[in-house]
């Protein structure tokens, strides 16, 4: 279990039963934001990011993982050379080791880790932090295009309380426009 923060819910077993009772209220959201024409795409990210920032900053994820547990991470080329590079090790010996071209490539990306939980993962700290992939450095991504991504940051709220967190956050204030 996480830390508690007051008015935050981190608890993971919470979020997912949460985020599943409230996926329809979470898409009426994004109907609502997608037929918003008062609204740029720029005015609802500024708005996004006053709401994430602060949230992110509030969840603790060294007491979490849950990402790097549950998700598919993808990554690139220079992904896997910095990694390679990083752990000392050919980037052919980790290509064989722990990324799956074939199974990334039938969904038009480039390597995706075999593993869930990730294999650099120990506890619930990054082994590898320093050299992990792109797609770990950002997740969760709220912006650019909140709007028009929302359908997949939607997906996430089930398993990230910073991503649950800030949807919450976000429901009353985009029913106020
Ligand atoms: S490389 Fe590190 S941050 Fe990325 S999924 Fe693995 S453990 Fe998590
Ligand atoms: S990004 Fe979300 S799921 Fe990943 S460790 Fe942080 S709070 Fe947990």
């Amino acid at each position: 279990m996480m830390a508690a923060t007051p008015d935050l819910i981190t608890d993971l077993e919470t979020i997912k039963r949460l985020a599943t009772a409230r996926r329809d209220e979470f898409e009426v959201m994004r109907y609502m934001l997608e037929l918003n024409d008062d609204l740029s795409d720029a005015e609802i990210d500024r708005m996004v990011e006053d709401v994430a920032q602060p949230v992110i900053a509030a969840i603790d994820c060294t007491t979490c993982a849950n990402c790097c547990r549950s998700l598919d991470v993808y990554l690139t080329p220079e992904d896997a050379e910095r990694l390679a590079s990083g752990i000392h090790v050919p980037v052919e010996a980790l290509l064989d080791a722990v990324i799956d071209r074939e199974a990334a490539e039938a969904e038009g990306e480039w390597g995706r880790f075999r593993a869930k939980p990730c294999a650099f993962l120990r506890g619930k700290l990054c082994s590898v932090y320093a050299y992990r992939p792109e797609s770990c450095r950002t997740y969760p991504v709220f912006t650019p295009d909140f709007r028009w991504t929302l359908e997949d940051t939607i997906e996430g709220a089930a398993i990230c309380p910073i991503i649950y967190n800030v949807l919450d956050r976000l429901v009353p204030l985009v029913d106020r426009l």
